[in-house]
């Protein structure tokens, strides 16, 4: 599955959302409950209020929503590309990941050390953000004699290689991330295969004392304002009161946001962020026994959206029966949109939308 790591200096709050957003999980769908694959590894639900939708007209019997990973990466200090603290283990662990949450502490709290003396998330940011460029020059500084004595024994492959190091070390250099870099779309892939760490996409959230949950406060908005110099999403949070939420059943929950002044918990427009960071997007199948989200990203075809079901569907793939799922639900269901007229046949090259309602043939 898609992984976010959450990343961010010691005593900012990153296990305590971390806890918040795999308790919700489990209250959240009873029937999915979350499970700990690692100490430090969450699976979510992601809420979507669709599928209870879809699951009423179609009188299916259970909801599976769609999961989610988030790593509570722990140990970082300043000095960890150097060794420092959990030094190398942490800088695996966020190789893995395919997205960086960076969680900011925006409170205050005498009893609860900053590792940095001063509140100021802004810097904490870049000395984190440091650290990671400092891993990538090392590792790429590491790994350029090898690339280079291989092009220059004429693997094509490797000369491609050089360049895209090149262009990453250029970045790191000049003290700048390596997602800043300009890639040629055709060097993507190759790119993503350098497992860079700040090439990955990132996204901010402002840890915000309980009081400035709704509002956010001063230090939240500069995170914003460094959020969108960054051209990245930014989300307020009070990991505090997302712990409190977390422990909550209906209907004191919905009263406790509304005494907060909130909409909805801040773990649901995190994870949806996440979601977004990731550019993923969801598809739907629904019968009698079950309505179910499944995950892909955006852009993927139909034949690569049957293979997250099953690896058969894509090799077997012949076509899709898609439904729209607003004209699912306009119609009462399949039989009704087939009627209708609503439901389209679509090939090896249709591109799955966001809400599709999907049912594949295929060949075994
Ligand atoms: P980590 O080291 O980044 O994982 O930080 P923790 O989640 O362990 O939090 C460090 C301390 O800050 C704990 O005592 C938390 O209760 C406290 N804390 C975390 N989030 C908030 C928050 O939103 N508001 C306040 N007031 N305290 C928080």
């Amino acid at each position: 599955g898609f992984k976010c790591g959450i990343v961010g200096l010691p005593n900012v709050g990153k296990s305590t959302l971390f806890n918040a957003l795999t308790q919700t999980a489990a209250a959240q769908a009873a029937n999915y409950p979350f499970c700990t694959i690692e100490p430090n590894v969450g699976e979510v639900a992601v809420p979507e209020p669709r599928l209870a939708d879809l699951a009423k007209v179609a009188g299916s019997k259970e909801i599976i929503p769609a999961r989610m990973n988030f790593v509570d990466i722990a140990g970082l200090v300043e000095g960890a590309s150097q060794g420092e603290g959990l030094g190398n283990k942490f800088l695996a662990n966020i190789r893995e990941t395919d997205a960086i949450i960076y969680v900011l502490r925006c409170f205050d709290n005498d009893d609860i050390t900053h590792v940095r003396g001063t509140i100021d998330p802004v810097a904490d940011f870049e000395v984190v953000e440091t650290e990671l460029m400092l891993a990538d020059l090392e590792s790429l500084e590491k790994r350029k004699q090898n690339v280079i004595k291989k092009a220059n024994s004429g693997d094509k492959e490797a000369k491609a290689q050089v360049a895209l190091i090149d262009l990453a070390l250029n970045e790191l250099k000049e003290g700048r991330p390596a997602r800043r870099a300009d890639v040629p779309v055709d060097d993507r892939k190759a790119w993503n295969m350098l497992q860079l760490l700040t090439s990955k996409p990132i996204l901010f959230v402002a840890n915000v004392d309980e009081a400035s949950a709704a509002t956010g406060n001063d230090y939240s908005k500069r995170v914003e304002e460094r959020a969108t110099e960054e051209g990245a999403g930014c989300v307020v949070i009070s990991a505090q009161i997302e712990a409190e939420l977390a422990m909550l059943d209906e209907p004191d929950r919905t009263e406790f946001l509304e005494t907060l002044g909130l909409e909805e918990p801040g773990l649901t427009r995190l994870i949806h962020a996440g979601y977004d960071l990731l550019e993923l997007q969801t598809y739907f199948t629904v019968g009698p026994k079950e309505a179910r989200a499944w995950t892909i990203r955006r852009g993927w075809t139909a034949p690569k959206a049957a293979g997250v079901i099953h690896g058969d569907f894509e090799k077997g793939f012949i076509r899709a029966e898609t439904i729209t799922f607003e004209d699912f639900i306009a119609c009462g269901g399949e039989a009704g949109a087939k009627e209708a007229g609503k439901m389209r046949s679509e090939g090896k090259e249709y591109v799955v939308q966001d809400g599709d309602v999907m049912l594949f043939r295929f060949n075994v």
